[in-house]
């Protein structure tokens, strides 16, 4: 019987016998899995909207790329799994194409692959889709977002960070969130531009820091002592009185500086130098960690890293996603942490989502790691019963 509740998996493999095998194994992990064997059946059927999709990259009647130009057209937003007999290197290179065309991919598989190991990327994501997409929120004006700070309706949400070697919370980042009274959650991603471009930047970031001063004080008030770690618009950068703010702030909620690392966006850094630069030195010597953020992705991060005070290395979670599979990923991420343990700074990971790798960043001597494996962002009041709950203290 065929039970609507359950997500639904869309396998196209050409060996109908590894199309079978798939499904069988999705069906046990308590999904509804349907394999077809040729492209035809498969672009009829993927129009439905499943919320997962495994995917051969290599059929004879169509390749894999090919398939990924059609999904996008259809605006599939799918959780997609590609599978491949191939070299894991061409796999990950179509994974990484496939990203850039705005497709969501859960992880690849290299054949023979462990049956296992596609329930664990399934459940890498709820229903195999995000929380609001942009197409259904159309554009957000700077008038709506002021809207939204007047309404209270942009929020803080809490994720945890975890000192591997001590297996102990050390501490958390605050993650902006909005919430729309019809759209629901919607990620920073969609409307920091629109505050940064707008002249919302300073009551935002005050509205951000207040809430998690307030959470800091709770934790405080429970003798939870936890490390805050607050994101820097390039904007708040370029702002001389930034340092003094945050330090007014602080000082009201009684609470040490040392507990607070400003993490800053590496590719955003060096608009405005040397007004970064002073900004970026007092925040260090009011006692402020700094963290540089997104590590890898910026342009000249070792120019960066030799110009201020960074006191962290934050790794982007696009080379820590899948760091024990992509060899690329994997010599970035280890070379990262060298690098930051050469220079005696902490070393964060961001992204982790699976025990295998939070293992082996953990081996690779990384300090400190955050993501889904451990927890999703959450609201105050969730983030504080996690913490009181959880085994990690
Ligand atoms: P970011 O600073 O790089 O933050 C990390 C992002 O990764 C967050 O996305 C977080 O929810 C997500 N993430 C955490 N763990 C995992 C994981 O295991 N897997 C995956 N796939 N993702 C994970 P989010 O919350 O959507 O934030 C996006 C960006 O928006 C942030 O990227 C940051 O640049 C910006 N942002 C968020 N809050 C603020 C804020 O208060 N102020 C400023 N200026 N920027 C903010
Ligand atoms: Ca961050
Ligand atoms: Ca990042």
């Amino acid at each position: 019987m065929v039970n609507p509740a359950r997500p639904h998996v869309l396998i196209i493999d050409d060996e109908p016998e590894i199309g079978k095998l798939l499904a069988q194994a999705c069906e046990y992990a308590g999904y509804r899995a349907t394999a077809t064997n040729t492209a035809d059946t498969f672009r009829e059927a993927v129009l439905a909207q499943p919320e997962f999709i495994i995917m051969d990259l290599l059929m004879p009647d169509a390749d894999g790329i090919e398939l990924f130009r059609y999904l996008m057209e259809n605006k599939i937003e799918s959780g997609i799994i590609l599978v491949s007999g191939s070299d894991h290197r061409i796999i990950q290179s179509a994974a990484r194409l496939a990203q850039a065309q705005g497709l969501h991919i859960l992880g690849t598989l290299a054949k023979p692959f462990e049956i296992a190991d596609i329930p664990l990327l399934l459940a890498t994501r709820q229903n195999g889709r995000p929380a609001a997409s942009h197409s259904t929120m159309g554009q957000i004006t700077p008038a709506d977002m002021e809207q939204a700070l007047n309404n209270n309706q942009v929020i803080a949400y809490y994720q945890p960070q975890v000192n591997l070697k001590t297996n102990s919370i050390m501490g958390f980042e605050v993650l902006a969130r909005w919430i729309h009274p019809e759209w629901g959650l919607v990620s920073p991603i969609h409307f920091m531009p629109v505050i940064e471009a707008s002249d919302l930047i300073e009551r935002f970031t005050e509205c951000i820091i207040d809430a998690a001063m307030v959470q800091m004080s709770r934790l405080a008030a429970a003798r939870i002592k936890l490390q805050c770690a607050i994101n820097a618009s390039a904007l708040s950068l370029g702002d001389v009185s930034f340092p003094d703010k945050l330090i007014a702030k602080i000082t009201a909620a009684r609470i040490n500086p040392g507990l607070v690392s400003v993490e800053v966006t590496e590719s955003k850094l060096f608009e405005d130098s040397v007004k970064s630069l002073d900004v970026l030195t007092r925040l260090r010597v009011k006692g402020f960690e700094l963290s540089i953020d997104d590590f890898g992705t910026g342009y000249s991060t070792f120019q960066q890293l030799q110009l201020a005070p960074f006191s962290e290395i934050k790794i982007d979670k696009g080379f820590v996603l899948n760091c024990n599979v992509d060899t690329e990923a994997q010599t970035i991420v280890r070379t990262s942490i060298e690098l930051a343990q050469r220079l005696g700074i902490r070393c964060v990971a961001e992204g982790v989502e699976t025990q295998a790798v939070a293992h082996l960043l953990k081996d690779w001597g990384c300090g400190v790691a955050q993501g889904f494996y451990y927890s999703r962002p959450l609201p105050a009041d969730l983030f504080l019963d996690w913490v009181q709950a959880s085994p990690l203290r």
